[in-house]
């Protein structure tokens, strides 16, 4: 894997800010695009834009093919049966809140119980939590150990009879755990309960098959791999989706309308209402080849050496603390260095052109169980570089000896 030629092809990598080399280390945020997914949006924009699925002329039909070629090309990204089971939404929020919203006002009554981690995303809580205001039904939460990794044995026993689903991050965005979600899905099927994958970011960094897996749904956002802001993926199993009804009700989304009745379009259409982002599910297609161009394989082993070794330097740092040592991780490193504040070290490490994320993460439940208020989170991509960690670890010594 030539780092320097797949610089080259993600533009902002070469700008300085405050005069010094940029380092993109906030990648579990967003990543970095690729020119050949910018440019996939403005060609389309110039020279096929028109509203999907409806037209009978020539560019909508063109438009409508890219769209559904993006379906196909998603679908055999993650292995899905079918592109019935892939249904395009605006991000791994809302397909969560869709899934929620859906399979809760179908499946769930009050008293029903849902299982989470401890180690979840607000957009994997936050949805339950205003069911659970609107049906009553209750949240268990499956605990971790001291490394972050979860207590498979306590989720175990975390099922009953009223366990209507299990919702879990397959790799937690603040500890960079990767969760045994293959294992915990089988535990979940034995006792008759569906799964939902957060995939937002395990996508970018490993093969994902949904069904290897035997995911019953699987979310993530295309701006995290690679893609453009504003469109994500629910993968569901079509004997759910099917069976579920529709999130939002307008155009695109129905067969037929009358004042009497309305009957609802087939999968996936069902799920979609209204004007997709057509023009970004190209650039998701785009992006998903880009990194299928590239390997999976190769990036997921370098961005494993890369975290080795950032693990390492960091730790020659005196008063370092690391959160999340779980045997088997992620790129996600969150840290704390003394007694500086997360949000001091990162603005001072800005200033030094470097870009890290600080504050909870959007995970204070897990920052509740680490008893502290934030970390510093350092997360890579394919295009980081060990030169690049060094300069982060240099950074962070400089802003050391300044406190
Ligand atoms: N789930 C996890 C694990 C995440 O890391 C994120 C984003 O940081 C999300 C969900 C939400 O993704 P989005 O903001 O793209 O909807």
């Amino acid at each position: 894997m030539d780092i320097q030629k797949i610089r080259e092809d993600f533009p902002i990598l070469s700008r300085t800010v405050y005069g010094k080399p940029l380092v993109y280390f906030d990648n579990g945020a967003t990543t970095q695009k690729p020119r050949l997914v910018v440019d996939s949006l403005v060609d389309e924009y110039y020279s096929v834009n028109a509203n999907v699925h409806r037209g009978v002329h020539y560019l909508s039909q063109q438009a409508t093919e890219l769209h559904e070629a993006s379906r196909e090309t998603v679908r055999q990204f993650i292995n899905a049966r079918s592109t019935s089971e892939v249904v395009f939404t605006r991000g791994t929020t809302e397909s969560i809140n869709l899934l929620v919203s859906s399979f809760g006002d179908e499946f769930m009554q009050e008293g029903d119980e849902v299982i989470l981690s401890v180690m979840e995303h607000h957009s994997n809580i936050v949805p339950w939590q205003l069911l659970a205001a609107r049906k009553g039904i209750a949240i268990k939460v499956i605990p971790m150990n001291d490394k972050g990794e979860l207590l498979l044995d306590e989720y175990e026993k975390l099922f009953s009879e009223r366990t209507k689903i299990v919702s879990v991050v397959q790799v937690s965005n603040v500890l960079g755990t990767v969760n045994p979600v293959k294992e915990m899905i089988a535990t979940a099927h034995a006792h008759g309960v569906p799964f939902l994958v957060d995939a937002a970011q395990s996508i970018p960094h490993m093969k994902v098959d949904v069904q290897d897996l035997d995911a019953d749904f699987l979310v993530f956002s295309a701006h995290k791999v690679y893609g453009p802001t504003g469109v994500g993926v629910l993968y569901g199993k079509e004997e759910w989706l099917d069976r579920m009804p529709p999130y939002q009700g307008g155009g695109e989304m129905i067969q037929h309308v009358s004042f009497e009745k309305t009957t609802f379009n087939e999968l996936p259409f069902k799920f979609e209402a209204g004007t997709p982002d057509y023009i970004g599910t190209t650039g998701l297609a785009k992006a998903l080849d880009y990194v299928n161009g590239i390997g999976m394989e190769k990036i997921a082993k370098h961005e494993h050496e890369l975290t080795t070794y950032a693990l390492q330097r960091l730790k020659e740092i005196p008063d370092m603390r690391i959160f999340g040592e779980a045997a088997d991780r992620g790129a996600v490193i969150s840290f704390l260095v003394g007694n500086i504040h997360h949000f001091d070290l990162g603005t001072l490490l800005d200033r030094l052109g470097i870009a890290v994320r600080t504050g909870h993460h959007c995970a204070q439940p897990l920052m509740q169980r680490l008893g502290i208020e934030g970390t510093v989170r350092a997360s890579f991509a394919m295009y980081n570089t060990k030169a690049e960690i060094d300069a982060l670890v240099a950074g962070i010594e400089r802003v050391s000896r300044m406190f």
